[in-house]
């Protein structure tokens, strides 16, 4: 397994385990069945996670259309690519659109220091 992968991609693993972790919360709440208010707190933490989740894909939706679509040198498959350098959704392959990164080993810091100067 790759180390990172497709910035997309994480975004969205990380939407479904918000609705995982908000269902598994809301589950939790059957457990304190015998106590209507920390059932209740639970059931609203869950929904919480799970509202959360949908603001995350909201997201993601907002993001890919400032994309940018490239076509992969590596598989050539077409795929989006979000700051400075990202990953090929599909072989992973590391993209960059800054030439001065061209060839560099792949690093997130890229994207972050390119943030911090924003
Ligand atoms: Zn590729």
């Amino acid at each position: 397994m790759a180390k990172y992968s497709s910035k997309i991609n994480k975004i969205r693993t990380f939407a479904l385990s918000l609705i995982f972790i908000g269902f598994i919360v809301m589950y939790g709440g059957i457990f304190f069945r015998t106590s209507p208010l920390i059932m209740t707190i639970f059931m609203l933490f869950g929904l919480l996670f799970i509202i959360a989740s949908t603001v995350v894909y909201f997201w993601i939706g907002m993001l890919s259309t400032k994309s940018v679509h490239v076509k992969c040198p590596s598989c050539g498959k077409q795929t989006k690519m979000l700051g400075k350098v990202d990953m090929c959704m599909y072989c992973r392959e590391p993209l960059t659109l800054d030439p001065k990164l061209e060839g560099k080993e792949f690093d997130e810091t890229y994207n972050k220091k390119n943030r911090e100067n924003k």
